[in-house]
C-alpha cells in the first residue's frame, strides 16, 4: 500500500525527520489560505498522487505570490497526471500540498528497502539526490552508498554517522543527518514499511536538513495491525482492479494483456502466466482465487476479470487437490449462466473428481471449451483471441 507524499511527511516528522511548514488543499481557494497560513514569499505546490517524477511533468510548481499559487493549484486539480512512473493511465489529482520554498544548497537521495537476497533492510544513499535512484545508478553509480542493518542490532548511530558521512556531511550539521537517517529507519522498521524513500534529502542554505520529498510504502500483509496507516488509503489512486479485488479478499494484480486469468494457487497461477505466454500470448492479469474454491468466489473472480474491458478470453485453471473438479466446475456453470460472457472461456480442470468436474461443464451447454492440459489450455486461449500486439498497433494506428 502506497501512501501520499504528506501523509509519509507527517508521519516521517513524528520520527524526528524535518521537513518544510506545510497544508494540504483541496481547492484552489484553500491553497491560497494554506500559503498565506504558511508566510513567507515562496511557495511550493504540489500535486498530491501516487506515483513519481511529478516534477518533471508539471506536478510541482514553485510560486512567488498567492495568485501563483492558486493559479497553479487551479491547473492541477482534476487533472490526469501522466508521469514516467504512472503508466500511460496517469492519475488524477484531487489534493494538492502546499509547502513553504525552500533554498536549496545540495539535494541529497535517502532510501530504505528490503533487500532480499540479504533478507534485511538496506540503506541507500547518494549525495546526488533529486535525480530518480535508476538515474543516479546510470549516471553516478559511485556515489550510490549502501548499508545493510543487523536485524539484531538494527541501525546504529554509528552506521548512520558513516551513512552521513559518505554523503559529505559535517559539522553542526552531522546531528541533524544522523537524527534523520534513525528517524526514518525507525518509521520503516515501527510502521511495517517496504520503502522509505526521501528524494530530495536537502542541504538548505541556512544549514538545515530537511525531507523536500516523502514516499513510503507498506506491506499489504501486515495492514491489519496498523489501523492508523490503512486509514491513510487513498483508492482514487489504486489501479480500479486491484481495489475492487482487495475488497473482494482476492489476490490480483492487473497487467496488460488480454487474456484473463482465473486460477487456485499462487504457485499455478504464475505458472499459468507463464504458459500464456510461451504460447505468444499476454496475460491480462495475475489471479489467485485461493484453494477453496467455492462457487461463490468463482463467480466474484469471474466479475472481476470481466470488468477489465481489454480482456479478449479467460482462461480458467484449477487443479484440485483439497478441492474436487466437480464442485469448481459447478461455480464455473453457475457463474456463466446467471452472467453470460461475450468471450471465449477456456477450462482446464485437473485432480480430484476431473471426469465428473468435465461431465458438469459438457452437460451445461455453455459454449466453454475444455482443455486436458495447461499448454492445452493456453494454445486454445491464445488462439482463440485477437493479439495483444495487433490490437496495440490497431489502437496506435487509429489514434
Ligand atoms: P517528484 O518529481 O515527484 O520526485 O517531486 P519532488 O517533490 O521531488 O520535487 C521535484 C523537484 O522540485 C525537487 O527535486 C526540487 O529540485 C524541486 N523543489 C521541490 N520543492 C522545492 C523548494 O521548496 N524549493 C526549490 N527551490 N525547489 C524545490
Ligand atoms: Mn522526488
Amino acid at each position: 500500500m502506497d501512501i501520499h507524499e504528506y501523509q509519509a511527511k507527517e508521519i516521517l516528522q513524528g520520527f524526528g525527520v524535518k521537513v518544510p511548514p506545510g497544508g494540504l488543499a483541496y481547492s484552489p481557494e484553500q491553497a491560497t489560505y494554506r500559503a498565506h497560513e504558511i508566510g513567507g514569499d515562496k511557495w511550493v505546490v504540489k500535486a498530491q498522487v501516487h506515483t513519481g517524477g511529478r516534477g518533471k511533468a508539471g506536478g510541482v510548481k514553485v510560486c512567488s505570490d498567492e495568485h501563483e499559487v492558486f493559479d497553479a493549484a487551479n491547473a492541477m486539480f482534476g487533472k490526469k497526471l501522466v508521469t514516467h512512473q504512472s503508466g500511460p493511465a496517469g492519475k488524477i489529482v484531487y489534493r494538492v500540498y502546499i509547502e513553504g520554498g525552500v533554498e536549496i544548497e545540495r539535494e541529497l537521495y535517502l532510501g530504505f528497502v528490503l533487500d532480499r537476497s540479504t533478507e534485511r533492510i538496506m540503506v541507500v544513499a547518494s549525495s546526488e539526490g533529486g535525480m530518480e535512484i535508476e538515474e543516479i545508478a546510470e549516471d553516478e553509480p559511485e556515489s550510490i552508498v549502501r548499508s545493510l542493518i543487523d536485524p539484531a542490532v538494527g541501525l546504529t548511530e554509528f552506521q548512520a554517522r558513516e551513512i552521513a558521512f559518505e554523503l559529505g556531511i559535517t559539522g553542526k550539521q552531522m546531528q541533524q543527518a544522523v537524527a534523520t537517517i534513525m528517524g526514518s529507519y525507525r518509521a520503516f522498521r515501527d510502521l511495517d514499511a517496504t520503502m522509505v524513500e526521501i528524494n530530495p534529502l536537502v542541504l538548505t542554505t541556512d544549514g538545515n536538513i530537511l525531507a523536500l520529498d516523502a514516499k513510503m510504502g507498506f506491506d499489504d500483509n501486515a495492514m491489519f495491525r496498523r489501523p492508523e496507516i490503512s486509514e491513510l488509503r487513498d483508492k482514487s489512486q489504486e489501479d480500479p482492479r486491484e481495489t475492487r479485488a482487495a475488497d473482494r479478499g482476492l489476490s490480483y494484480v492487473g497487467l496488460e494483456g488480454n487474456i484473463g486469468c482465473i486460477v487456485n494457487g499462487a504457485g499455478l497461477a504464475m505458472a499459468t502466466m507463464d504458459m500464456i505466454k510461451t504460447s505468444g500470448g499476454e496475460p491480462a492479469n495475475f489471479l489467485d482465487i485461493g484453494g477453496g474454491a467455492s462457487p461463490e468466489r468463482v463467480a466474484k473472480a469471474f466479475r472481476l476479470v470481466r470488468s477489465d474491458e481489454n480482456v479478449d478470453a479467460i482462461l480458467v485453471n484449477i487443479f484440485a487437490g483439497i478441492n474436487r473438479c466437480d464442485w469448481v466446475a459447478e461455480g464455473v456453470v453457475e457463474a456463466l449462466t446467471n452472467n453470460p460472457v461475450d468471450v471465449p472461456v477456456i477450462v482446464r480442470l485437473a485432480g480430484t473428481n476431473v471426469d465428473e468436474g468435465r461431465q458438469i461443464i459438457a452437460d451445461s451447454g455453455l459454449p466453454i471449451l475444455m482443455a486436458t492440459t495447461l499448454s492445452e489450455a493456453a494454445k486454445i486461449s491464445v488462439g482463440s483471441c485477437p493479439r495483444h500486439e495487433d490490437k496495440i498497433n490497431h489502437t496506435a494506428e487509429a489514434a
